[in-house]
């Protein structure tokens, strides 16, 4: 058996671990120095906007494309599995347009849509008003509803990827860090790491894969080197909050508009958010209550009925951002057995089952050819 160990169990080391665990000849470990989903994912309002967005061609889009695809395998697959029900929103994303809206920018990504079997219907202002009477804001010149895209809850799912990977045999050790790795010279220009440095001893390790986020630099700069990758944080804060009744009384999409999601939870309950809140040249990035303010003013200014919303929650959390495009899945340069699978920043919902089977196909891939550590 070929030893894998996972850093990180956020939503993307979970996925990993799942599809890791049903290939013959792997054992599989997930370290994470807190509990699954205690970073960047348990912040994440989990709208999957796939369809919806303009990436149409290349890697951004295979990435979506094939994420939608197996989200809609992978949840009753994981439903079966546990036996419980795992929240999926089905009923799509509608995203409203103001004035001075692009309009022909959608209509040209409709008609790819179109050429890709995906719908996408470009509604008018009269249209929303009517299907979706909680929408009273005189600025929405229109909008585009996405049927297939779709919404989940990212710590119910990271917790059910855990159980059910748990389940085929994965060892999960949370509260362990992991704080570099010791590396072996191959005789050639790659090198080898086999043994993993934690906090609570040394694990031994055929791959390594690094699905860490934010904690992914500081793992990259041991042994000291320049970091093939920097991932800084970029903090989004969001509510919880509760009606006095539903905006509407038949089962909703997400709303969003202007970068604002209003998320329907069931019964009068939603999730709006986020802010998008930049570093400073340290690192350094603090919530801004005012930019929260901003939220959830445009939320109210999409759906008047949130004026009299109680908040029943309030958080935040830090984006994993790449200074490269995102997502980096790829090996790490100069080592022969370890992946990176990080930097998802504002997709790292959305993009984790891809994710997960690139990864896989790389481990198959590489192992194929006796690229092994140990
Ligand atoms: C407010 C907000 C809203 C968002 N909304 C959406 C959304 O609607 N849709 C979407 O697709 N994305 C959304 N995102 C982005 C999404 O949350 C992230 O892209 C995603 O969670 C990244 O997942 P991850 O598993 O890579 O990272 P994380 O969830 O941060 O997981 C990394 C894990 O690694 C562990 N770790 C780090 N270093 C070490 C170490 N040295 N040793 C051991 N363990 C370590 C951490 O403890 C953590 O558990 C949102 C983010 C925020 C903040």
């Amino acid at each position: 058996m070929a030893h894998v160990v996972i850093v990180g169990c956020g939503i993307v080391g979970a996925a990993i671990a799942y599809e890791l665990s049903s290939v013959p000849g792997l054992s599989v470990t997930v370290c994470d120095r807190k509990s699954p989903a205690a970073e960047s994912t348990g912040a994440a309002l989990g709208v999957l906007m796939g369809v919806i967005s303009h990436k149409t061609k290349g890697r951004a889009w295979k990435l979506r494309r094939d994420s939608l695809e197996r989200y809609e395998t992978l949840i009753p697959e994981l439903e079966t599995r546990l036996d419980r029900p795992l929240p999926y929103n089905r009923r799509g994303i509608l995203m409203l347009g103001f004035e001075g809206e692009n309009w022909s920018r959608w209509e040209e990504l409709a008609e790819i849509r179109r050429s890709q079997g995906l719908p996408l219907e470009l509604q008018d202002a009269e249209t929303v008003r009517s299907r979706y009477p909680q929408i009273q804001c005189d600025r929405v010149t229109g909008a585009i509803y996405s049927p297939r895209d779709r919404q989940l809850d990212p710590t119910a799912l990271t917790r059910a990827l855990v159980d059910a990977a748990r389940q085929n045999g994965v060892t999960f050790n949370f509260g362990v860090g992991v704080d570099g790795w010791e590396i072996a010279e191959n005789g050639d220009s790659q090198k080898i790491c086999q043994t993993l440095k934690t906090d609570t001893g040394t694990l031994a390790a055929d791959w390594v894969v690094v699905a860490a986020g934010l904690g992914t630099t500081p793992l990259l700069e041991t042994p000291p080197q320049p970091p093939p990758v920097t991932i800084r944080p970029v903090l989004g804060q969001a509510l919880q909050v509760r009606c006095p009744q539903p905006l509407a009384t038949s089962p909703q999409p997400v709303i969003t508009g202007d970068d604002v999601h209003i998320v329907p939870l069931g019964g009068a309950e939603y999730w709006v958010g986020a802010t998008v809140e930049f570093p400073d040249a340290d690192g350094n990035v603090e919530a801004d209550t005012e930019l929260l303010d901003r939220v959830v003013e445009g939320a109210i200014a999409m759906c008047p009925a949130l004026k009299e919303a109680e908040i029943l929650r309030q958080w935040s959390g830090l984006r994993p951002r790449p200074d490269q495009p995102a997502p980096v899945i790829s090996p790490l340069t100069g080592f022969k057995n370890i992946l990176l699978a990080t930097g998802h920043y504002r997709n790292g919902v959305l993009l984790a089952p891809a994710t997960a089977l690139k990864i896989r196909d790389l481990l198959i891939e590489r192992m194929e050819d006796g690229e092994s550590g140990n």
